[in-house]
């Protein structure tokens, strides 16, 4: 199938595009390069292009069958100072892809949504039908779009996947592919670069959260086990699976001195860090139940212990370091 791939030169977005290749698909990826990055296209053409334009994603969707959304802004502390930023391009500019595959006639999305949806859940592990009350910009206009793909499927037959990712993680295990941000604000790439000593001293956000060392709670997802995840749900939808979300965690949470110590281990380095304190919009825990992704998709992760995620991201920024990709 031609399956259109937006947001496809990003992080996870190429390991998508990987899996999807790999699983006999061609991934056209449709992004507008302020965050991809071209190098990162290797799986399928690209279509240079930005959703705000309508009719630029009415003509990407020229022999396209099916459609995974994953363009959007990420970081949850700049949704916060830049709420207009998040909602128009995650929202608003989404809603133009919507509309454009309405007029193309096609009917099937897997979007990438994400745990921020829920906030900060009294249950956790958290099931899918928590409360959806998101604490930050970036959680709510997901959960906008969520909401108008339900609605789209009962006006329109608009048939969703939307996959909530918890903390995607790692690097591709073959080396083609991995996590260039700029600015880098994830955990994982800003630990391993303080350790190799390319960036500053990594700030740990928040030593008084009520978790057993004081320090946050995430379940992190190896990149390759959540890009799976969108072939297995494009296939699901194809089959005629129903509408539905799930989280896509590994159903374990680590905390953020874990990670640091696990660094430290497996790199044979120091990792420098300054205790700061708690960023704003963060939750203390966030962690998968992680059950229906398994019963609906027969997914399971299969890369994520916290070593494979560690080892494989490490190996990608001791590349960057010494040869960025172009
Ligand atoms: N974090 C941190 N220092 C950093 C970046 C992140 O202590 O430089 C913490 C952050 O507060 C959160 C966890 O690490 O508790 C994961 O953050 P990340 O930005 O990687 O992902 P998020 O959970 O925000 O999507």
């Amino acid at each position: 199938m031609r399956i259109l791939v937006t947001g496809g030169a990003g992080y996870i977005g190429s390991h998508v595009a990987k899996a999807l290749a790999s699983a006999g698909h061609t991934p056209v990826v449709f992004d507008n390069l302020e965050m991809g990055h071209r190098w990162a296209v290797r799986w399928g053409p690209l279509i240079e292009g930005d959703l705000a334009d309508a009719s630029a994603a009415r003509a990407a969707l020229e022999g396209v069958e099916a459609v995974v959304h994953l363009a959007g802004y990420i970081f949850v502390g700049e949704s916060v100072k830049a709420p207009s930023k998040y909602y128009r391009n995650n929202f608003v500019n989404s809603l133009n892809l919507l509309d454009a595959m309405r007029a193309a006639g096609v009917r099937d999305i897997v979007f990438s949504s994400t745990a921020a949806v829920y906030g900060a859940p009294e249950k956790v592990p958290i099931p899918e039908d928590s409360p959806k009350i998101p604490i930050n910009p970036y959680g709510e206009s997901k959960r906008f779009f969520e909401q108008a793909l339900e609605w789209y499927g009962a006006a329109y037959g608009m048939r969703s996947l939307c996959l909530r990712y918890f903390n995607a993680a790692g690097a591709d295990p073959d080396g083609e592919t991995g996590e260039a941000h700029e600015p880098e604000t994830h955990l994982i790439p800003l630990v391993i670069d303080a350790a190799l000593g390319v960036r500053p001293p990594v700030g740990l956000f928040g030593t008084d959260y009520p978790t057993p060392d004081g320090t946050a709670i995430r379940d992190y997802i190896h990149v390759t086990d959540l890009a799976r995840a969108h072939v297995l749900g494009i296939e699901y939808l194809r089959s005629g699976g129903a509408s539905t979300a799930l989280n896509v965690g590994t159903g374990s949470g680590h905390s953020v001195r874990e990670i640091i110590s696990v660094v430290e281990g497996i790199s044979g380095l120091p990792v420098p860090v300054n205790i700061a304190p708690r960023r704003e919009g963060d939750s203390p825990a966030l962690v998968a139940l992680a059950l229906r992704a398994r019963e609906a998709l027969g997914w399971e992760p299969r890369h994520s212990s916290l070593e494979e995620i560690v080892r494989t991201a490490l190996a990608w920024h001791r590349r960057m370091a010494k040869h960025p990709p172009r």
